[in-house]
Parts: structure tokens; sequence; C-alpha cells
């Protein structure tokens, strides 16, 4: 099967551009250890660059970066070759490549039945290479490229958990440990600080900082940033075993060269464990994929290595990697992947939102295809261009979110991706007030926003009508059944029929939903409205306070915010919505249908306590009390605060300053108190 010559031209081209991406990356991370990409970011494109060379194996060539470790540093460091090299490892970014891996080492071995594996934390630090001679540290080399590494040997020595004589007697005379240099996430933290005050440039993770320490010139400098070294292998050159103390058997396993390197009064980090089985790795995994969140330095992943050295001498290394070990990465948080489209969407509100269409990506452990671009700045902001490749990010949020764009890795000719002049829905000008960031349709029958309206209405904790999903809203609107939500309550099963792939049964049910909405609660049918700010917690308080829709429409905005817990924005937003003809309309409309407008008053238990049953006002500056608190006061002992004085009015709380308020409560005869009163009737005196 022939690939046709356009299909691999475009693979020539991206493999060029991801070369020299991954290339500028190397250095900045290797030579200048200030990485300009996260490394979830790197390992993706390198995957990608491997896919390639997979399928275009004509394409590689011995200096692309996946045939090579890490980076030639311009230092001013000796570069000292390695008597074995130091190799990276290879990635497996989730369980099937971990069996592929596994598949792979099992092709050389295929009469290995039962396996151990050890599986050890990947530190995400710093390879070195440690040399003892009789027992002395003579020479401490970084890693390098795989090949040669730097000999930062004054450096090594000042870091307290590398022993700087080897804790036997008889020492073999020559030991090569190797481990990981890191930095403390503390010290890696103060050193940031520290940067950050003298306005230099910030390390951008702990191991970039621990590069960065060991290949400071002055050790001095290193001593103060006390990095730290974790030991997880030896080799024992022209090392007769029998001479060893402690172990008259030799070393044959990496448990037991683990063990041995403790004995050696070196730092093994002490999370590893033995695994029999594929589960047992798994479930290591799983298990430090929380718990790594407690450690005092990051991990980034799970190294796995064949226990017994005579197998993994028989595997060997390819060009980068030793075959006997894989590193189980952890799921990324930010990823890079192709845009494929740019969709606007309109929301229930008409905020018009571009939402990014992605080439589908594994983030943090689910497949992400869409990812949001907020609004009108952002996209202006990333100069966002068809066919771009973006970094995508799923942190904390749900939803995943646009972060960057790279582009050195945009196509020619792409187009810049604007923000649309007109509702994609409805044709209509958009509009976007100078204050605001939202781009926003205001055409009110949009059709976007009546199916936005009646989803919501639908929901859970609004009017709960099952089965009143999204591809009937958008029927039951594209075919002008229903206009609004209270059209909902006109519907018939036959009318319904008419809709495509619309059942009896189902007509009938969906009736019955419908109908069986109209004993939801006011505080549901409230929350329904999709008044803005009004969220269900919001909804349930302004529902319990103003007990039916009149009281709340003719509530002023400071009624509404007297309200504990409504705050300004909301009490607004709530006077404004009933003061907009169609929504008085609707009101109306929902009333005549038989909602629920007003909570019921068998619902409603009288409060106990002293104030029970009182509605109280309070004017002027208390002596001690803050508003709030004299409020919390009244309705902990049952009371209501409400914020003028009518003829329903108790009691009138009087500070300082007292206005209107006093005379019209003098005028009305409404009991006045003192704060010191107050206290005592809610106190039950
Ligand atoms: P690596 O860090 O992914 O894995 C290999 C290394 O793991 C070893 O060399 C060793 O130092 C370390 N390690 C930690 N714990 C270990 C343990 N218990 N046993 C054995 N080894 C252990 O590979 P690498 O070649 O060092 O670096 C490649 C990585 O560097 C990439 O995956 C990428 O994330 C990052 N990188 C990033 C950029 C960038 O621009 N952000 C550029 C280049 C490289």
């Amino acid at each position: 099967m022939g690939k046709s010559k356009g299909a691999d031209e475009s693979a020539a081209n991206r493999v060029q551009t991801l070369r020299s991406q991954l290339q500028a990356a190397s250095y900045d991370y290797y030579v200048l250890d200030a990485p300009d990409l996260p490394d979830e970011v790197y390992d993706r494109l390198y995957r990608e660059l491997q896919d390639l060379e997979a399928d275009h194996p004509e394409l590689i060539t011995p200096n692309s970066p996946t045939q090579r470790v890490g980076e030639k540093p311009a230092t001013h460091f000796t570069s000292v070759r390695h008597n074995i090299p130091l190799y990276s490892l290879e990635n497996a970014f989730d369980l099937a490549e971990f069996r592929a891996w596994e598949d792979r080492w099992r092709r050389q071995a295929p009469e290995i039945d039962k396996v151990e594996y050890v599986a050890e934390l990947k530190i995400d630090g710093n390879a070195l290479a440690l040399t003892y001679e009789n027992g002395v540290l003579v020479r401490g080399v970084t890693r390098g490229d795989g090949t040669a590494g730097e000999d930062i040997t004054p450096n090594v020595r000042t870091i307290r958990s590398v022993p700087l004589r080897l804790a036997i007697d008889h020492p073999p005379a020559i030991v090569e440990v190797r481990g990981e240099a890191f930095l403390p996430l503390k010290v890696f933290e103060k050193i940031n600080a520290e940067r950050a005050e003298r306005g230099d440039a910030l390390f951008a993770n702990p191991r970039n900082a621990a590069a960065g320490t060991l290949r400071q010139l002055d050790s001095s400098i290193v001593a103060a940033r006390r990095l730290d070294f974790f030991a997880y292998t030896v080799h024992l050159d022209q090392f007769d075993p029998t001479q060893m103390p402690s172990a008259s058997d030799q070393i044959t396993t990496q448990w037991a060269a683990l063990e041995f390197l403790k004995t050696l009064d070196f730092w093994v980090n002490p999370n590893r464990q033995l695994c029999q089985s594929e589960t047992e790795v798994q479930a290591y995994f799983d298990e430090w994929a929380t718990r790594r969140a407690q450690l005092q330095y990051l991990t980034d992943g799970v190294v796995v290595k064949l226990n017994d050295f005579a197998l993994q001498q028989r595997l060997g290394f390819t060009q980068k990697f030793p075959r006997w070990a894989v590193a189980l990465k952890y799921p990324a948080e930010e990823v890079p992947t192709v845009l494929e489209a740019v969709s606007f969407q309109v929301g229930r509100t008409g905020a018009v939102t571009p939402v990014a269409e992605l080439r589908p990506v594994q983030l943090a452990g689910t497949t992400v295809a869409r990812a949001t671009l907020h609004n009108a700045d952002r996209l202006a902001e990333l100069d966002i261009h068809q066919g771009d490749t973006i970094i995508v990010r799923k942190a904390g949020e749900i939803i995943p979110e646009v972060v960057r764009v790279l582009a050195e890795l945009r196509p020619e000719h792409a187009s810049k991706v604007a923000m649309p002049t007109h509702c994609p829905q409805c044709g209509s000008a958009l509009v976007r007030p100078d204050d605001g960031a939202v781009t926003r349709c205001i055409n009110i029958s949009c059709p976007a926003i009546v199916q936005g309206a009646i989803i919501h209405w639908a929901r859970r904790d609004a009017l709960d009508i099952e089965g009143l999903g999204e591809k009937w809203v958008r029927q039951l609107v594209e075919q002008g059944l229903v206009q609004s939500v209270a059209d909902l309550y006109g519907l018939t099963g036959a009318g319904l029929l008419t809709l495509d792939r619309m059942g009896q049964k189902s007509a009938e049910k969906l009736v019955g939903a419908i109908a069986a909405s109209k004993a939801r609660p006011w505080a549901s049918v409230l929350y329904g409205l999709g008044i803005r700010h009004v969220g269900i917690v919001n909804a349930k308080t302004l529902a319990q306070q103003f007990p039916t829709v009149d009281a709340l429409a003719a509530a002023s905005p400071d009624e509404i915010e007297t309200v504990h817990t409504i705050g300004p924005e909301i009490a607004e937003a709530v006077f404004q919505w009933f003061r907009v003809p169609a929504n008085q309309t609707l009101i109306e409309r929902l009333q005549q249908a038989g909602l629920q407008l007003a909570a019921d008053p068998a619902e409603s238990t009288p409060a106990a306590g002293p104030l029970a049953g009182k509605t109280l006002v309070l004017t002027g500056t208390l002596p001690t009390l803050t508003r709030p608190e004299a409020t919390e006061i009244i309705e902990a002992a049952g009371g209501k605060v409400t914020s003028s004085v009518s003829k329903a009015t108790d009691y009138l709380v009087a500070g300082e300053k007292a206005g209107s308020k006093l005379t019209k409560a003098e005028g009305l005869g409404v009991a006045i108190l003192s704060e010191a009163d107050l206290l005592a009737m809610a106190q039950g005196e």
C-alpha cells in the first residue's frame, strides 16, 4: 500500500518542524536550564515525532532528538566519558503502552513466564554518576548526552546525602553509584523566592533548578542550596563478591542492589516495591498517583525495572534506552494538539464563547476534543490560526482551556481566527459592552438562547423534567413549538409526535413529566428562571425570604439585599429581571399554567426562638454590632429582618443617626429597641 506523495511530503515537513522545535527546546532545557515548553508538551511533540518516524523510517537521521540522549552542554566543566553510557528511559503514558513494552521484552525472552519487577518512584531530578576508588569519592559526573558528561566533583561533594567515603571496611576497588540529585520542594521554593526578589529569572521547576545548581561554578553556592541524592544503581567493576563483608551472595537483582546501596550509607528511596505481576505494578502506580502529592520532592512517574540482572543483560539497550526498564508517567496536565476548527457557542445568556475543536488528545486521564478559548480578548491575545499546534490544559477545572499557541509550528498561509460579528445561530448583530469581556447575542428569541433556557428549566434542581433532553429541545425550538418555557405547558402528546423519532409512549411520558413539574416548589421555579447570579442556593434563600413571586417582583434592590448572603450584584440582577416586560409576561403565563410561584405555607415551619414570627428593621449605627452581625443575631433568635418600616414591622432597632425610618416607625407606633434591648430580647430576657 503506497502512501501518496503528498502525504509523505507533509510528513517530511512536520518531521522537520518538530525536530527543530524539539532541538531548540532541548537546548533551552539542558544547556540553559531554562525550558520554554512544559515537559508534557515536549513529551507529546517527541512522541509525535517518534510516531512519524516509525511510519516513515526513511526520514530517521542520527541527529534526530529521538536518537539522542540529552544535549552536549556548552560549559566550563571538563567533559568525562562514561564507562557505561547513561541512558534515558522509555516513556509509557498509559497501561496499553506499558503492555506494549512488556510484549517487546517478552518477545526477546519468550521462555520467561513468571517475572519480578522493581517499581521505584521516578524522581524528577538529574542523573549523576559517582565513582568511588577504594571507597573514596573521586568523581561526580552529570549524565550529559549519555556518552559523556561534565565533571562536577566539587559540587557533588557538597551534597549531604552523598557519602564521601563508603561505609564498608573492604570496599571494592571501583564502585560506580548512579542516582538522582534533586532539590527538595521547600528549597526550590526558597530559591525561586530569592531570585524573584533579586529580579532574576525564575527556575521553571525543581529539576531545572537542580541542574542549574549542579552546574554552578562556585561550589559554596551549591552547598547553600542543599541538594539531595537518591541512589538507584550500583556498578561494581573488578569486584570480588566474596570480599563483601555484609553479603556472601552476589548481587544479582535490582532489589538486592538497592539494599546493598543502603549498607554503603546511600539514601535509597524507601517507597519502592517488588511486584510479581502487571496488576501489582498498576496498584503501585495508582497508589502513588495520590500519595506523591505529599512527598517533599517532585516525581513524574514510576520506573519499572526487571529485577533479574541476568535478564537485564540479555535484553540490553537500544540507542537510547535500556530494554529492561520503562518510565510509567503520570497523566499530563498540559499537552499539545492540533486545532482543527474554532466554533462559536451561544449560551443561554446569549454569551458567545469561542471553542477550540481539537484533534482528540489524552489529557489528565481523559480524551479531550474541545477546549474553551474563553472570549474575544483571549482569542485575540492567543493570535490563533487555523491548524495551529496549541497547548491545552486541565488545571482543576472540568473544562480544558487553550493555554498557548506554538506559532513556530504554524502551517504556511494559515488564516487567523476572528470573533464573528453576527450570531452564528440567529444572524443578529452581536454586541459587546465597553466594560465587559463577553460578546453577546441580545435577541431574546435567538434559538440558542431559548434552547439554553429550556434545558436549564428542565434540570433536576430546577423543574426536574425527565426526558426533556437536548435533542428534543432543539427540535421543539427549531419547529417553533416552543419559544419560551411557558410554551412547554401547552404541549400535547399529539403535538410532540411531530418531532423526529418521537414515539407515542415517549410523548405521553414527556407530557406527564412536564405536568408533574407544576408541583415543583417556588425555589426550584425561581432557579429555573435562570436569572443571572441566581444559582440554586441563592434561589432557595430568596424564596424563603420572599414567599411569593409578587413580593420578590415588588422588592427594591435594597430590600433584596437585606437578605443574608445576597449581595448588591445579585439584588440588582433580580430587580432588573422583573422590570423586563417579556419576563413579566412569562411570570403571568406560568401562573396561569399552574406553577408554584409561592411557598407552600405547610412547608415553612415557623422558626423557633425568642423572636420567632417577629419582623425587625435596623436603622442607624449601632454601638457595637455591624448590620450583618445584628441580622445574624435576629435570625438566630428566629426573627426576620426587612429593610423598610411598615405596619408589619414589629420592632425598629435604632442606633445613632437614625433618620426617616425612626420617624416613620414612631408615626406607625412601631416599638423602638436599642442594641442592648435587642440583645436582651434575643436571649429571651
Ligand atoms: P526522563 O527524565 O524522562 O527519564 C530518565 C531519567 O529518569 C534518568 O536519566 C534518571 O535521571 C531519572 N530517574 C529518576 N528516578 C529514577 C529511578 N528510580 N531509576 C532510574 N532512573 C530514574 O528522561 P531524560 O532523557 O532525562 O529527559 C527527557 C525528559 O526531559 C523529557 O521527557 C522531557 O520531559 C524533558 N525535557 C523537556 C524539555 C522541555 O523543553 N521542556 C526539553 C528536553 C527534555
